[in-house]
């Protein structure tokens, strides 16, 4: 199957799901986080973030459209693109130099630069579910399905 799908009762297992998913990321790797604002999406950033090593706190980039993360073994971009305006901006920021073999791109509302950033691997679909949360991550690439599979495992 092309799809993964668990229900996070809590923050720590959102958190937590973001470290195990992190394990199976590669450099290189796109991934869109979809959602409504406050469905978790930068919760799991954080979780994907610290599980690569980063040991720091992990803040929404809301206001800064990209966050950098220069860790030993891979750079992490981590994108909020929630405030976007044109999304020609992103050629004025040097989009593309973000999305090199040797790094890994995390971005929240991928949608509001549509036509900038590449099409991802994964895309991530964090949603509501009462007070809890449920996760749904569907593969886009080889690359994606590997981790989809693995995932699964
Ligand atoms: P987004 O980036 O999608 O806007 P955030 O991650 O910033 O969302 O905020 C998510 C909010 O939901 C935080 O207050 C966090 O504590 C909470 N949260 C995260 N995961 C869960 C979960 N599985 N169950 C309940 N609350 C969660
Ligand atoms: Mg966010």
């Amino acid at each position: 199957s092309n799809t993964f799908s668990q229900h996070l009762a809590d923050e720590a297992q959102t958190v937590a799901m973001g470290e195990r998913l992190c394990k199976y990321i590669k450099n290189g790797a796109v991934l869109f986080l979809h959602g409504d604002l406050g469905a978790g999406k930068t919760t799991l950033s954080r979780g994907i973030v610290q599980g690569m090593g980063h040991t720091g706190k992990v803040k929404s980039p809301t206001y800064t459209l990209v966050e950098p993360y220069e860790l030993d073994d891979v750079s992490i971009y981590h994108f909020d693109l929630y405030r976007l305006g044109d999304p020609e901006e992103l050629e004025y920021m040097g989009i593309r130099d973000y999305f090199s073999p040797n790094a890994i791109c995390i971005i929240e509302w991928p949608q509001k630069g549509a036509g900038f950033i590449p099409s991802p691997d994964l895309n991530v679909e964090m949603a509501y579910d009462g007070e809890q949360r449920t996760i749904t991550v569907s593969a886009n690439s080889e690359r994606g399905k590997t981790i989809v599979m693995q995932l699964g495992q």
